[in-house]
């Protein structure tokens, strides 16, 4: 089935509310590749899940959402981040929310662009904070640094944290880079506290949030391209999700790779994007 739309997205773009679309583009991966197998796999697994969310009160055929496919094929980063900036800009500038479906982490260079005056939470395993990695600049390990480049460094906090090289330590203390590690969320700080801080370090109305799919901790999410250990649960991420519905203008779902899943990747991927679409549609209506 990897024609088919993602689930219940009978919307047009005219009517809709949030646009999906699938960035098949994995060039830069630097361990396990595959993740440009992951929209459609995403797509696939939508179709597991009750319309009606219980928790929320709610069924998702209530609210309007369209997939526009996914982007061509680019045989290059640069033109890559060049392309989603494009595509996510028309989005944007027609009033709608972009949720995007990678694909390497690399695309949410392009996707922030399109934006004036937010701040971005990434949820991420790794710091992504490299000025470069085996001569790219736009590499899926640099997502953060080209983020701060655009925004500028005060506005973007990681958050769930265990993995950096000792030259991004040096680099975010310099630069000023704030995030907050797994370590720290499971032994000081809940996901609420943590996203204050976030919030108040940020000090900005609207929220774009990444998911990097590795911030969850392996044993839940296993086909990924990076994979490491000590991570966040599923649930978490949920909360976080409903703590910033209310501020969010975006999002983008990356770096599952569907050769190393047994299913239970894509399908909690799948389930978290219905998640971002059912909280911000009860956060802002
Ligand atoms: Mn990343
Ligand atoms: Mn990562």
């Amino acid at each position: 089935m990897p024609e088919s739309l993602f689930a219940d997205a009978n919307s047009s773009l005219e009517e809709a509310r949030f646009a999906i679309f699938g960035v098949p583009f994995d060039g830069t991966s630097s361990f396990r590749s595959g993740s440009a197998l992951a929209p459609d796999k995403i797509r696939e697994a939508s179709y597991n899940f009750e319309t009606y969310m219980f928790e929320h009160g709610e069924d998702i055929e209530s609210i309007n959402y369209c997939d526009l496919g996914n982007l061509e094929e680019f045989d290059n980063v640069n033109r890559m981040v060049q392309g989603v900036e494009e595509f996510a800009g028309g989005i944007v500038k027609r009033g709608k929310i972009p949720i995007v479906l990678g694909g390497e982490h690399s695309l949410t260079a392009g996707v922030v662009k399109c934006f004036d005056d937010i701040g971005v939470i990434v949820l991420d395993a790794h710091l992504d904070f490299r000025d470069e990695y085996e001569g790219e600049k736009f590499s899926h390990c640099s997502t953060v640094r080209r983020v701060s480049d655009a925004i500028g460094v005060k506005n973007v906090v990681p958050i769930g944290v265990r993995s950096f090289s000792k030259e991004e330590e040096v680099d975010a203390e310099e630069l000023g880079l704030r995030f907050i590690s797994s370590y720290e969320l499971s032994e000081k700080t809940t996901m609420h506290e943590a996203l204050e801080m976030a919030l108040r370090w940020i000090d900005k109305d609207r929220i774009y949030l990444s998911l990097d799919m590795d911030v969850i901790d392996p044993a839940f999410a296993p086909g990924i391209s990076n994979p490491e250990p000590f991570g966040l649960t599923p649930l978490e991420i949920k909360k976080c999700i409903n703590y910033l519905a209310d501020r969010l203008v975006g999002f983008d779902i990356v770096e599952v790779s569907p050769p190393f899943d047994n299913g239970n990747t894509s399908a909690l991927a799948t389930r978290l994007v219905r998640e971002t679409i059912m909280a911000i549609w009860k956060a802002q209506t």
